[in-house]
């Protein structure tokens, strides 16, 4: 670990850039990345720097303050925005160049009108909502959106630079709702064309779709989970030619040696069978390592495999290594590429019940983030 740090997230920026090329190259296509939740808690700017290092076309961000963030820091990529409130400064978007999602007639009249304001033409996607019943415009109103849009359209307000759409079960290849979802947008994508709206590329496949679905990939694929090296299908990422790029770790803060039966943690819900020692390992939930992890998660200190013992706490857990040589200041790994005998997140997800997308977003709280 670096010099004394208590608790730290280390980015591997060579992994992102790697797992970006080789997305791209499986895809032969243009690939927008997505960087929203702090780069899936990799850190915006890095991760995207990192992603367009690797050969991203393009970024992705959730929320505008993302977007407005990325080009403070001065990354000049094509950028998407998404998920907007009624109200959202989207003259701030025009002026920065970022482009728009819109789901309603409603939302893209607000557009026009700061295009109108600031004199620019707003480049917007179009959001189809074919299944997933999120985002995006329902099979009734997107004739009116794709209307609406290509009269904005005519009177230069706007540009439909996409037709897009979200997937519900990517992560399953073979569920029914795949095909039902590709002819839905395919539909939607031919009302707009009809409706005048040629020029919009179209683009629908997350992560997963980009691994395992070649008929979603149309003219643009947008991962986010598999650019930080992790297998959207909840396998091995080296299959798909990915590396996790996150690896979280702590170092102990205490030892004690204890007799058999002393009740561990909170509400004592894990007893030693035989006298131990005991590791305090500063992280706890405030931090973002889950209180579901508490007799569930694995975690290697100074290479001895343990399972956390007792309840999680806000600022720390505990660890049962028994006669093992582990000490204070030593290193624990609570997940990372698993190239080192250490636990995934996969691992992870797999023990707490979760999906390692809201454990890699979550990690923070008081860790260190470090790239190398
Ligand atoms: N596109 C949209 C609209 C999303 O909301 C997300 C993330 O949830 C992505 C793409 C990327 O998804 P994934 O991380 O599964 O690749």
């Amino acid at each position: 670990m670096n010099g004394g740090a208590r608790a730290e997230v280390v980015v591997d920026l060579d992994a992102i850039a790697a797992n970006t090329a080789a997305l791209r190259e499986r895809v032969g296509r243009p690939l927008m990345a997505v960087v929203k939740a702090d780069g899936y808690g990799h850190g915006l700017v890095p991760a995207a720097r990192a992603a367009l290092a690797g050969g991203a076309d393009a970024l992705g961000v959730a929320v505008l303050e993302e977007a407005l963030a990325l080009r403070a820091a001065g990354v000049p990529a094509p950028l998407l925005a998404w998920l907007h409130t009624p109200g959202t400064d989207y003259a701030a978007a025009l002026t920065a160049d970022v482009e728009v999602s819109v789901n309603a007639e409603w939302a893209l009249a607000e557009v026009v009108a700061a295009a109108r304001a600031t004199g620019r033409t707003a480049a917007v996607h179009l959001f189809a909502d074919t299944g997933l019943s999120r985002e995006g415009a329902t099979e009734a109103e997107w004739p009116g959106l794709v209307a609406a849009a290509a009269r904005a359209q005519a009177d230069g307000d706007v540009a439909v630079v996409g037709l897009w759409s979200h997937m519900a079960y990517a992560d399953a290849p073979t569920h029914p709702t795949i095909g039902a979802q590709v002819r839905a947008f395919e539909e939607a994508v031919a009302l707009a064309r009809a409706a005048g709206l040629r020029e919009a590329r179209l683009h629908l496949a997350n992560s997963a779709a980009t691994v395992a679905l070649p008929d979603t990939w149309y003219d643009m694929v947008r991962p986010g989970i598999a650019v930080y090296g992790l297998d959207p299908l909840g396998g091995d990422p080296a299959a798909h030619g990915l590396r996790p790029a996150m690896t979280v770790r702590a170092r102990a803060a205490l030892t004690k040696r204890v007799p058999a039966g002393v009740g561990v943690s909170y509400g004592h819900t894990y007893f030693p069978e035989r006298e131990t020692t005991l590791l305090l390992v500063p992280v706890g939930y405030a931090d973002g390592v889950p209180r579901a992890a508490g007799n569930r998660a694995p975690v290697l200190a100074a290479g001895v495999h343990r399972t956390i013992a007792g309840r999680v706490c806000m600022d720390q857990f505990v660890l049962d290594v028994g006669d093992a040589e582990v000490h204070a200041g030593d290193e624990v790994v609570l997940w990372g590429p698993g190239d080192g005998g250490e636990p995934t997140a996969q691992d992870w997800a797999d023990a707490v019940d979760t999906i390692h997308y809201e454990l890699v977003t979550r990690i923070g709280g008081r860790f260190t983030r470090r790239y190398v």
